[in-house]
């Protein structure tokens, strides 16, 4: 019996893939065309040519402005614990399917192709070009035992492999948070995310400009609790790089 299967056990698992993809082929889970071309996906090449992205003007934390503003009513308020930031576009259509993809379907290739995309923008090439290290959010460690692997921390390598940057995966922990949200009050809340996030690595970023990468910016409250934490414990300067966000 040396049949099929012991032929399909011993291709190298990147070879699987695009394998799969010709006996089984499968449809974009954005738009539902077939997916034709070998290593494609998650997405198919005109849903990837047209990601959503921020036009117009942004403020300098990333946030895309109405016309005639040039500040947005968060940086104009407080000081930021982060000097810029940028991101792809809003989290929405092709963009949030695709991160979907990445995150919960397992689709660790799609980190590569937004790695590009991201670095296709002056600005964020500026952005990384000019710092020193790429630090991802971290997951819970429930979390990251779950899903086995952190989608933060796939984006900070691709981007770092492509810029020739280092980046440091484990330069913040998220610690074991059980104190539910639900009934606390909004300064509490904040407390909880505040304490949730602690630098493991200061070594690593003392003295340094750090960008710190994350798949989504929703409320921004843990990207400042990071930054913060990032800020006390000596970094230079705070950079945020998120792939999409929250408009
Ligand atoms: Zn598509
Ligand atoms: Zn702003």
């Amino acid at each position: 019996m040396n049949g099929p299967v012991h032929a399909l056990i011993d291709i190298p698992a990147h070879l699987v893939d695009p394998l799969l993809a010709v006996v089984f082929p499968s449809a974009c889970p954005s738009c539902g065309r077939l997916l034709t071309r070998l290593r494609q996906g998650p997405l198919c090449e005109p849903c990837w040519a047209s990601l959503p992205r921020h036009r117009g003007v942004t403020c300098r934390c990333g946030l895309p402005l109405p016309a005639g503003i040039s500040t947005c009513p968060r940086c104009r308020r407080a000081r930021q614990p982060f000097s810029c930031g940028a991101s792809l576009g809003p989290y929405e259509g092709s963009l949030r399917v695709v991160l979907h993809q990445l995150k919960y379907a397992g689709r660790r290739r799609a980190a590569g192709r937004l790695a590009e995309a991201l670095l296709e923008q002056p600005a964020v090439r500026t952005l990384v070009a000019t710092s020193d290290v790429l630090v991802p959010v971290p997951l819970h460690p429930r979390r990251l035992r779950e899903r086995g692997f952190n989608q933060s921390a796939l984006l900070a390598r691709e981007i770092a492999r492509r810029t020739g940057k280092g980046t440091c995966p484990d330069a913040l922990r998220r610690r074991l948070d059980t104190v539910p949200q639900a009934g606390l009050s909004a300064a509490a809340r904040r407390r909880n995310v505040r304490d949730a996030f602690a630098v493991h690595r200061k070594a690593r970023v003392a003295g340094r400009t750090v960008v710190l990468v994350d798949d989504v910016l929703t409320t921004g409250a843990t990207v400042l609790a990071c930054a913060r934490r990032l800020r006390e414990a000596g970094a230079r300067e705070v950079r945020l790089l998120t792939v999409a966000r929250v408009v």
